[in-house]
């Protein structure tokens, strides 16, 4: 039996010890609650992630324990829109392949980031795809949906790789007269705009649509990965205009250039209704050419991108991907939504 001076020797020395306890835990998690407090009002300033904080269940159990059960994104993208810079209408033809949900996925990530921006997407299909319609709308991105089918006998038979065949064409024709249709050259006060050709298999950089923007007929600059070389770019001399073309491939083409590397002022468009690509009659690596001679001369085109020392998008071919059967369902040719 502990004698009554034994219990009251005990309560004496674990008393201090356990009020130090106390007292040294409050104070290591009150900056910690003051902290989440500031944040809390940070993010509603400039609206971007809230946190809310779970209160305690019973004011017995837990009430130092505060965690965050909940992030809330204030989705801020794309940009607000601006009335002093002009629109870009990103113009991007695309096909039904197992890629294409994944490479449209990577585009819309891109153009979510770059101001002002206008989606013209063109399916190559019967009709607008319901993936399609869904991925856009989801996107919160500017755009328009539109499609065409290139006839059977465009399309390619055996050789993928046969230049001849024109892909995306018909597609960015569409585009052409759509936005033909909709800003009428009459309307002075139409927004003033850019017009650029993004295939849906290439990276493109933001600094790329900033460069872009400021086009008064045609700009120009070096793309990646293109004609067998590392990269292709305009030849540009002194004084700060383009008198050739670094290419291998066939570089007395009028406009030795890739589709991703130049841009048309809008009001170029609606001036020259007649210039469209060229579908029949063109030669491998002409279909930009047939375009462009409709538009301007070599002495107006803009050289960008740091009088075209910089590459600031890379092109890509498109490979059939080599896929795996997968049991009974396999893949298709057609999109697979996971
Ligand atoms: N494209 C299309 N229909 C086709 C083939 C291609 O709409 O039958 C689109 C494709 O999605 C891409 C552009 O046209 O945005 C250029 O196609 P691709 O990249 O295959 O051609 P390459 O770059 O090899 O010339
Ligand atoms: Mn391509």
């Amino acid at each position: 039996m502990p004698k009554r001076r034994d219990i009251l020797a005990i309560v004496l020395i674990v008393l201090p010890w356990t009020l130090l306890i106390t007292v040294w835990h409050q104070s290591a998690i009150n900056p910690l609650l003051a902290a989440r407090k500031d944040d809390r009002h940070e993010s509603r300033r400039d609206s971007q992630n809230t946190f809310t904080l779970k209160k305690p269940c019973s004011s017995e159990n837990n009430k130092d324990i505060v965690e965050v059960v909940h992030t809330e994104y204030v989705y801020s993208r794309p940009p607000p829109w601006s009335d002093v810079i002009p629109t870009l209408h990103v113009i991007t033809p695309t096909y039904s392949r197992p890629v294409q949900k994944a490479e449209l996925t990577r585009l819309a990530n891109t153009f979510l980031h770059v101001p002002n921006l206008h989606w013209i997407l063109v399916e190559d299909s019967q009709r607008r795809t319901p993936l399609l319609t869904r991925l856009l709308r989801e996107t919160s991105l500017n755009y328009t949906h539109l499609n065409v089918e290139t006839p059977r006998n465009y399309k390619l038979r055996g050789d993928t790789r046969d230049p001849r065949i024109p892909r995306g064409t018909m597609q960015r024709n569409l585009a052409l007269r759509w936005l033909r249709e909709t800003f009428s050259s009459n309307n002075r006060h139409s927004q003033p705009g850019i017009v650029y050709f993004a295939d849906d298999d290439n990276t493109y950089s933001l600094e790329l649509f900033e460069e872009m923007r400021s086009t008064r007929k045609v700009s120009v600059w070096p793309v990646a990965f293109v004609g067998g070389l590392r990269y292709e770019s305009p030849q540009v001399n002194t004084l700060g205009k383009v008198y050739g073309w670094k290419t291998v491939f066939d570089p007395h083409r009028p406009f030795a250039i890739d589709m991703a590397g130049f841009a048309v002022n809008l009001r170029l468009i609606l001036f020259k209704p007649q210039a469209y690509f060229k579908l029949r009659g063109v030669k491998g690596g002409y279909q930009e050419s047939s375009l462009l001679r409709e538009l301007v001369t070599l002495n107006d085109l803009e050289p960008k991108a740091a009088n075209c020392t910089k590459v600031l998008v890379w092109h890509t071919r498109t490979e059939k991907p080599v896929l795996v059967n997968e049991g009974k369902k396999g893949f298709t040719d057609s999109n697979v939504e996971i």
